[in-house]
């Protein structure tokens, strides 16, 4: 091959280099400029919680075309088998589909976040939607944790009766100051303007889950550390139900069609009623850590 022919082919080897990267690259670079100022980070203890805590908000931050990316922080066992918290994690990916009016197809992605694996599903069709899934055993109502994980919590491991816990899939051991690092970088690498979590006001014992009280606290004391403007929301939980009805009409059908599309995939929320915890959403506190321009 002569001189010329060499540098055409090597032109063209590059041209098409380019092309393949731009293409490969082209829908990270998009989501990334997408959800620049626009990111909304839910960060909820099960798989339902946002779906009956934190929405109408949730539908209507998905409807408006912002990036929301949402970390379910156990993975839902109730103490039962991985069935059971695979197929609610099917149920949670099937009503952002339903949210997000898109085909329900997922990309599954592995990133390392400070040597822990984090698993990370993004929506084929609308990659600003994000679901993130930590996988820490359920601690049960008053986190005292099943027999199947060896009775660890995330409530134990906040008020350190633990000093580490496992995942249920095993892929990662948690300190508590691992878990507050892990939820700092996730918010330092996604770059949110909110945050919105359950209900950290409250506290262990006073009547709600155990689970929700320590996914807020943890949620909390990461927000604390992070420095972008941002406005920090937590919503109250199971204690709404005292409070009047506030979610109506298309607000409530549209919280309503999220939820039973969800419990297809849970047996123990499809036979139980949450109708008082779909008529309402409360927050509990919103603070802006500086002025948003
Ligand atoms: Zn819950």
């Amino acid at each position: 091959m002569d001189q010329k022919k060499l540098k055409a082919s090597i032109i063209v080897l590059i041209f098409f280099l380019i092309i393949f990267n731009l293409y490969y690259f082209s829908g990270y670079i998009v989501t990334r400029v997408l959800c620049s100022k626009n990111t909304i980070i839910n960060i909820v203890a099960h798989q339902d919680d946002d779906l009956l805590f934190l929405s109408p908000d949730l539908i209507h931050n998905i409807e408006s075309g912002r990036c929301v990316k949402t970390i379910f922080i156990t993975a839902g066992d109730a103490g039962s088998n991985s069935t059971y918290w695979t197929t609610r994690e099917n149920g949670i990916e099937t009503s952002y589909t339903l949210m997000s009016k898109t085909d329900n197809i997922w990309v599954e992605n592995q990133i390392i976040v400070k040597n822990n694996k984090i698993l990370i599903y993004n929506l084929k069709n609308n990659p600003r939607i994000s679901l993130i899934f930590l996988r820490l055993p359920d601690g049960n109502f008053k986190g005292t944790g099943y027999n199947n994980h060896n009775y660890q919590s995330i409530a134990k491991l906040w008020q350190d009766k633990i000093t580490s816990i496992n995942t249920v899939d095993n892929a990662t051991i948690y300190t508590k100051q691992s878990l507050i690092n892990i939820l700092l970088e996730l918010m330092k690498v996604y770059s949110p303007i909110e945050i919105h979590t359950q209900d950290f006001i409250g506290n262990f014992g006073d009547g709600d889950h155990s689970d929700h009280y320590a996914t807020a606290y943890f949620t909390h004391e990461a927000e604390k550390k992070y420095t972008k403007p941002h406005i920090i929301i937590s919503y109250m939980d199971y204690a709404i139900v005292s409070n009047p009805e506030n979610v109506f009409d298309e607000d409530l059908l549209k919280k309503q069609k999220a939820f039973f599309s969800y419990a297809q995939y849970d047996n123990q929320a499809l036979h139980q009623n949450y109708t008082p915890w779909l008529m309402r959403q409360y927050k509990i506190y919103l603070k802006s850590n500086q002025k948003i321009k």
